[in-house]
């Protein structure tokens, strides 16, 4: 039996996983959550010391109980950006989570002076605060002291990926995986190196950054877990999209935790998206580097989360289910979950949620229903810009993450979306799809088939609704949509 520590630090929790790779078993998971700050509207931060000691305290307890893992694969929120002090570690500013829309000016800036065409073709990503260049510019322009510090080569960066592996290895390793790498717009996606060019144009210093390495490699050695390898690192939808086996020209996954991720597929190539798509890696395995495009959505799970925190009319997200069943339909009621600002295929940093269609007979399970369905009306969104940039109709969609627990946000993929939804057993794709990097660089797993061969299915939802019933209830989506970007325009 070998064993695969996964680390999983995400936007809402770090966790260890171990895996049996022998038939894919979790045998062990420890989590906790990691607390959130909102400095400002729009404002996420992080607290690095809390990702680290809270990965690292799970990891630990899962290694003092199995003392024969073989390796570790990280995987993580992704565009999060750190900047700390090479000597002591000691981080400049806390971390800046991808969901911060702080830089919204910035960018707007920039776009306004036609460098987005630019950035395009080079990184494969749009002008937007998601993604970490504008970040390390923010944190460079406003906290004292940190440009001249950056310029002398006093600091590094890194997203959570490169802390992790800083920290591991006792400040040894100063490196990325080219997936994470893809998502701060410094990197040339096609020339799979730092972009001299982009650096400049966000005026920051080349000695800030890590090596970028595939993500099958030794990356280190975690003294810090009994000397255990490093020998995987994956961004987290990447790591889903391996998790799921999506390994074939034109397949498809969609993730539905904090935010909804959609991730094709594309072959050895990306093309420029003319739909608001975002061009990136999805992985690279040796020398082979495959690509995909994306659709990033901000808000899914956090629309669940504000029902039970904000409004307090749920105690916990399983409720949720039950009480959207309890109306026959969703009374009119649509729900746009866009508390941060819209992502794909919208690019609206400044817009903000909407609930819509509200009349005296709505009730809290419309608005719950509402919650529900706004997935499946934010993945049509996605997908039909998908299938309009790859020319390649979708089949069927499969999908992972926190809120596919929820058979009827499963149903109502299919239904809206008029094709299959496939549910795999381990929905734990993220933390799998390192676990699979790790093992394939430690040769636990033969090749990408080996993995194919694995990939198990839960359960299949097919549509109920006619074409026609779907596509009336997403134009009163769409309708919403555009209440929504003229209220905010
Ligand atoms: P992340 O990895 O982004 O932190 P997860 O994949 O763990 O997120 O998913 C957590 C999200 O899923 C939370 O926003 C939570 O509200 C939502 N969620 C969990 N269970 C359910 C459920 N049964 N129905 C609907 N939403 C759920």
């Amino acid at each position: 039996m070998a064993l695969i520590l996964s680390i999983d630090q995400g936007t809402t929790s770090s966790r260890a996983i171990l895996f049996d790779t022998d038939n894919g078993d979790i045998k062990a998971v420890e989590q906790r959550e990691l607390p959130q700050i909102y400095p400002q509207s729009g404002w996420v931060e992080h607290d690095p010391m809390n990702i680290w000691q809270d990965s690292l305290a799970c990891a630990r307890k899962i290694c003092a109980s199995y003392k024969d893992i073989i390796s570790i694969g990280i995987t993580n929120q992704r565009e999060t950006t750190i900047i700390w002090d090479r000597k002591t570690g000691q981080p400049v500013y806390n971390a800046i989570v991808w969901q911060d829309r702080r830089t919204a000016d910035y960018c707007k800036m920039l776009k306004q002076k036609d460098h987005e065409k630019r950035v395009q073709q080079k990184a494969g990503l749009l002008l937007d605060p998601y993604f970490s260049a504008t970040k390390i510019h923010w944190i460079l322009e406003n906290v004292a002291g940190v440009r001249d510090r950056a310029e002398n080569g006093e600091l590094a960066f890194g997203t959570v990926d490169t802390w992790l592996l800083w920290n591991l290895t006792e400040g040894k390793m100063h490196a990325t995986d080219c997936t994470n790498a893809a998502r701060t717009m410094l990197y040339n996606i096609h020339e799979q190196q730092w972009d001299d060019d982009l650096l400049k144009l966000f005026d920051i210093p080349k000695s800030l950054l890590p090596s970028v390495q595939p993500n099958t490699h030794d990356f280190g050695v975690a003294t810090e877990l009994g000397n255990i390898k490093i020998q995987g690192m994956v961004g987290d939808q990447q790591a889903a999209t391996i998790g799921q086996a999506c390994f074939e020209k034109g397949s498809v996954k969609s993730t539905y935790g904090t935010g909804c991720f959609v991730v094709m597929n594309t072959g050895d190539k990306v093309d420029m998206s003319e739909y608001n798509l975002l061009g990136t890696i999805a992985y690279g395995f040796d020398k082979q580097t495959t690509y995909a495009l994306e659709g990033s959505i901000f808000n899914a799970g956090t629309a669940i989360q504000w029902l039970r925190d904000g409004l307090g009319i749920i105690a916990q997200a399983a409720e949720t289910e039950a009480l959207a069943r309890s109306v026959d339909d969703n009374g009119g009621v649509y729900f746009i979950p866009s508390f941060t600002g819209q992502g794909a295929p919208y690019w609206r940093p400044e817009a903000r949620g909407m609930i819509a269609g509200l009349n005296r007979n709505s009730s809290k399970a419309h608005i719950v229903r509402a919650a529900l369905e706004a997935q499946a009306y934010q993945t049509r969104d996605l997908l039909e810009a998908m299938v309009e940039d790859s020319k390649v109709p979708i089949k069927t969609l499969r999908v992972d993450g926190g809120m596919v627990k929820n058979d009827f946000v499963c149903q109502a993929l299919a239904d809206i979306l008029q094709v299959d939804v496939d549910r795999p057993e381990i929905v734990e794709t993220t933390a799998l799809g390192a676990a699979y990097c790790a093992g394939l660089q430690a040769g636990v797993y033969k090749n990408q088939q080996d993995l194919v061969s694995r990939w198990k299915l839960d359960k299949r939802f097919t549509p109920q609704l006619t074409k026609e019933q779907a596509d009336t209830l997403y134009n009163g989506w769409k309708l919403a949509i555009s209440q929504q970007l003229s209220i905010n325009a």
